[in-house]
């Protein structure tokens, strides 16, 4: 049997995935069994390509997915693991990985994850110590084979190599272009960092589905295979995306008012909702996607039935399919012009008001005195081997504590960063990079690869801010750097550091943006 991997790049076959979501309890508890029964309904069938197993979905713990994986693998069926950073440290993931390869399952799809929600006994502590950019860098280093010491010897021990298919998630259905445009950096950082394949959020717009393939296009990603996602709505479950309790998930209004009226049917609007999947699927074939991604039904015969509807469709129908399914939501971002025939997306015209704005961006309130000074003493301080930072390393280096370097310089550094960013002294500082924003005490998940996909038309999907991401993106706009957002990306922050001072840590060499600025010279002396 072909693998996935095989079928995504080698077959010119539309494809079908089916989401599992795993269930909470042991494989003997009721709802288990009926998800077990489900799988192996879904390996039978002929129809289904692969089955994609949900990690501890809505930041909730859930059976691990490997669990009901097994079984579907053990049939034939190929089958995606979801694999997120919310519950798990890189250690954690990397014993994680190391048990999925030795079971045999090849396809992940890395994700950042939702904020965790209840646990035993209350809430969990969130992990979040890497992204799902960190996490893609990990499964590659883990394909290419890791070289490990023990114990500080210096004797290295070199891994055998892991055969992992990463993929990841894209959302763009977001509101501000501020979200939108990060989301599509922070898409290319993915596939820089491993990514083999992208599945889009749950979305029904049918001009941002266009716009992504066109992305794609632009950036000369076509290589990349892209599943277009389609979940099959019923009204309770649109007013539930509609309040966008399900981070990154949207519902226009428009689209809820059609759904509650449709849900009033005797069948519950099981024949539109049907229809609708069934119309998406449609859409994404005939936009060139290599795949539909189906959630939301929990029946083999309720993906047999939305597979009917879709097979009945002519080659061409789903031009019209798409001028219906255009859910966006009033004064929505769209990258790319509008198709005035089509009403999809012009892949070959940037939306005009955005263009005209990259020639002179705006200073929103994000770009404020805060800023313009961080960035000035930045460049004053920390220019590595040079005036003051040459000052700085002598000093550090001298005194007793080279990690925390003279005391009087260290409680200035704590009461002055503190002040300015909230800073909880992590010791790997990322503000050059997050446009002079912590993303320690200003993200809720620590992100330093870009922008979570779970905003909320700007502001953070855990807490009632604007997401620092945003922020950082104004910032960068108005200096005409909007496309170097992620340029520093893979960020895997160094925990040995906490607690040291970062002043110290950039001067003598041992942070992150050090650590690659030293790299970068070694190599262009080398
Ligand atoms: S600040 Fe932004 S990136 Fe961080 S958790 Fe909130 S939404 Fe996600």
């Amino acid at each position: 049997m072909p693998s996935l991997e095989e079928k995504l790049n080698q077959s010119d076959a539309f494809l079908i995935g089916v989401e599992l979501v795993s269930t909470r309890g042991t494989t003997a508890d009721v709802s288990s069994v009926k998800a077990i029964k489900f799988g192996s309904d879904l390996a039978q069938s002929d129809r289904i390509d692969w089955v994609s197993i949900t990690d501890n979905a809505g930041g909730n713990p859930m059976l691990a997915p490997a669990a009901l994986g097994k079984p579907i693998m053990d049939a034939g069926k190929e089958v995606i693991i979801h694999l997120s950073c919310k519950d798990f440290n890189r250690n954690s993931i990397e014993s994680q990985a190391w048990q999925l390869a030795s079971e045999g399952f090849k396809n992940i799809l890395t994700l950042t994850g939702d904020f965790p929600e209840d646990g035993i006994n209350g809430m969990a502590k969130p992990v979040f110590d890497t992204d799902s950019v960190g996490l893609l860098t990990m499964l590659e280093s883990m394909n290419k084979g890791l070289t490990i010491s023990r114990g500080g010897s210096r004797k290295t021990i070199q891994l055998g190599g892991t055969d992992f298919y990463p993929g990841a998630v894209v959302t763009n259905f977001k509101l501000h272009e501020n979200e939108v445009i990060p989301q599509y950096l922070k898409l290319e950082k993915k596939i820089e960092c491993g990514a083999k394949f992208i599945i889009n959020q749950i979305g029904y717009d049918s001009r941002k589905n266009h716009e992504l393939i066109a992305y794609f296009k632009r950036k000369n990603l076509e290589h990349i295979p892209l599943v277009g996602n389609v979940y099959v709505l019923t009204g309770t479950v649109a007013k539930i995306f509609r309040s966008q309790r399900i981070p990154g998930i949207v519902v226009s209004d428009e689209l809820l008012e059609l759904s509650l009226e449709k849900a009033a049917a005797p069948d519950k609007g099981k024949s539109f909702f049907y229809e609708l999947a069934a119309k998406q699927i449609a859409i994404y074939k005939g936009l060139g996607y290599k795949a539909a991604y189906l959630g939301g039904v929990h029946t083999l015969k309720g993906i047999e039935r939305i597979l009917d509807i879709y097979d009945s469709f002519g080659e061409n129908d789903w031009k019209e399919f798409a001028k219906e399914i255009l859910f966006s939501r009033p004064g929505e971002f769209f990258l790319l012009d509008e198709d005035p025939e089509t009403k999809l997306a012009n892949p070959d015209k940037l939306n005009p008001v955005y263009e005209a704005s990259l020639v002179d961006p705006e200073a929103t309130s994000n770009v404020n005195f805060s800023f313009r000074l961080s960035r000035f003493i930045h460049d004053l301080m920390f220019d590595q081997g040079k005036g003051l930072a040459k000052i700085g390393a002598k000093l550090c280096k001298n005194s007793a504590d080279p990690s925390q370097g003279p005391k009087l310089l260290r409680t200035f550094e704590h009461i002055s960063k503190s002040l300015m960013f909230e800073c909880k002294d992590c010791g790997d500082c990322s503000l050059p990079e997050t446009a002079f924003l912590c993303p320690e005490s200003q993200c809720a998940k620590n992100q330093r690869n870009g922008p979570c996909g779970g905003t909320r038309d700007g502001k953070c999907e855990v807490h009632d801010f604007e997401c620092i991401w945003g922020k950082a993106y104004d910032r960068m706009k108005y200096l005409g750097k909007d496309s170097e957002l992620l340029a520093h990306s893979p960020v895997i922050q160094d925990q040995r550091l906490r607690g040291t001072s970062s002043w110290a840590n950039s001067w003598l060499g041992k942070d992150h943006i050090a650590k690659r600025l030293n790299k970068k010279s070694e190599s262009s002396t080398g």
